[in-house]
């Protein structure tokens, strides 16, 4: 049996892609390691931005998820500033994460995907060059599947990607742009917390910050994602910087884990021949708050749509595929790319310099919220703030501010402007080019 289209991990990125490609009456067969019931379980921070279900036309049944929060409250280094962002577009929902994860299956297996749970995949075969379909290990021991279009969904694994004989394809996601996370569910005894809460500290979460999320009836999900490249424990930093705090007091475990979110901009190119990448594979998290549930499920969409145009027309090598990433990188590539720009210059201010900038109103919670939702970054920067800043010696922040909202300006623009399949290798150049037109300070924290 030779399927149109063969899925590798069936969590959101590859379930979204399944149910898409079923309905669009390819034949797909789905994947995972996992046993059936277990799909959809992940360690997560489990927040969700309500607009992803809304773009992806999803109702989300009431036992996916634990509560609704109106937003999010964003804590500076020294606790003494702090951003409440929320909009009526923006809600944020609390998943359960596996009646999340069952619930998307369900909605691939009622389109008519075949789900095969237990199946250890470990490499792409080829044909001729091309991807068509992988081998692995399953209940029934080693077997191998063929298939027209492989989607490589299995997250950071990459067990397809990571075998395929091209550098750019198979290359592993650099260390300083990969988040290395623990969090823990735990019972408070105290209030609800009306909110999911950030906390920005780059000495604690070097690269990265702590969360304490709200899940209802005084549970909540705290965690903290530090820059991978940095080497330190997640999971001793949290006991020793986000266990002691407040909200947390009196509160017992419930459960607790660790996990690799890449935390940059999606891969120059998702497509190879017979092969397409989607979601945390193709890096499709955004780098803003680390969040990648609701793209890495627009990735697979988009991924089914332009496979089953491409099968139609009969070309399914890296051409007959490159549509994907045009769609991908307009729908939401071009906003993580410019976003991508803001998270190096946070990563490499100081906490004086959070501190210092969120006191005195440099960037705004409407600046913050406009970022989130389109990727811009509009600067409300006077001539008197920039004598203030000289005054106090922090001109050298400011400058780097305006830097930073200049390229991601020209960045976003290269994205939008994604090339045909000829015009690839010179558009990587460009946006080579004005990426590293911004340099980090030479200190990088105080
Ligand atoms: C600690 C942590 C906190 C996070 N918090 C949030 C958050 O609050 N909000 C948010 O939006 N995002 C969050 N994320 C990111 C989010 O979880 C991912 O972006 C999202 O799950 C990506 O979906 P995916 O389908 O690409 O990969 P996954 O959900 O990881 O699914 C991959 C699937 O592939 C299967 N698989 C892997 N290898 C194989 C193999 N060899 N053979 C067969 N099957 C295989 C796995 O079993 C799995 O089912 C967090 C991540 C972590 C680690």
């Amino acid at each position: 049996m030779r399927y149109d289209l063969l899925v590798v991990g069936a969590g959101c990125a590859g379930c979204m892609a399944a149910s898409t490609a079923s309905k669009l009456g390819l034949k797909v067969l789905l994947l995972d390691r996992k046993d059936e019931a277990s799909i959809g379980e992940k360690v997560c921070g489990d927040a969700l931005g309500s607009h992803h279900l809304d773009s992806l036309g999803l109702a989300l049944p009431r036992e996916c998820y634990h509560s609704t929060s109106p937003g999010v409250e964003i804590h500076s280094p020294d606790l003494k500033s702090s951003f409440v962002i929320e909009d009526e577009s923006l809600r944020a929902i609390s998943l359960d994460r596996r009646a999340f994860g069952q619930f998307l299956l369900r909605q691939a297996i009622s389109a008519g995907a075949e789900l095969v749970d237990r199946f250890h995949v470990s490499s792409p075969i080829f044909e001729g060059g091309a991807v068509a379909g992988v081998r692995g290990i399953g209940k029934d021991g080693a077997r191998a599947y063929g298939a027209r279009v492989v989607a490589e969904c299995s997250g950071t694994a990459s067990v397809v990607r990571r075998g395929i004989p091209d550098a750019e394809i198979s290359r592993p996601f650099p260390k300083e742009d990969v988040m290395a996370c623990y969090r823990e569910v735990r019972r408070t005894k105290g209030e609800a917390l009306d909110r999911l809460q950030i906390y920005l500290d780059q000495e604690k979460t070097p690269g990265g910050y702590a969360w304490i999320f709200p899940l209802g009836e005084g549970m909540v999900n705290a965690g903290l994602g530090i820059r991978a490249s940095e080497g330190a424990s997640p999971k001793e930093a949290f006991l020793e910087h986000v266990a002691p705090m407040e909200p947390l007091a009196g509160s017992t475990l419930v459960n607790g884990g660790g996990g690799l979110v890449p935390t940059s901009k999606p891969m120059d190119s998702m497509v190879y021949d017979g092969l397409m990448v989607a979601g945390d594979s193709a890096s499709t998290v955004s780098p803003m708050h680390g969040g990648g549930i609701g793209s890495s499920m627009l990735s697979g969409k988009i991924l089914a749509e332009v496979c089953a145009e491409a099968l139609s027309a009969g070309s399914v090598e890296r051409k007959g595929l490159w549509e994907y990433n045009k769609r991908y990188m307009a729908a939401y590539g071009a906003k993580q790319a410019s976003l991508n720009v803001f998270r190096k210059f946070l990563q490499d201010s100081t906490n004086e310099e959070i501190n210092f900038g969120m006191a005195h109103g440099i960037v705004k919670p409407s600046d913050v919220l406009l970022a989130s939702k389109v990727g811009d970054l509009n600067l409300s920067i006077t001539d008197k703030a920039t004598r203030a800043f000289r005054g106090i010696g922090k001109l050298d922040f400011l400058v780097r501010l305006r830097r930073t909202a200049r390229v991601m300006k020209a960045v976003k623009k290269l994205y939008l402007e994604y090339p045909d399949f000829e015009g690839f290798a010179g558009w990587v150049a460009k946006v080579r080019a004005v990426e590293s037109s911004l340099k980090p300070p030479k200190k990088r924290r105080s």
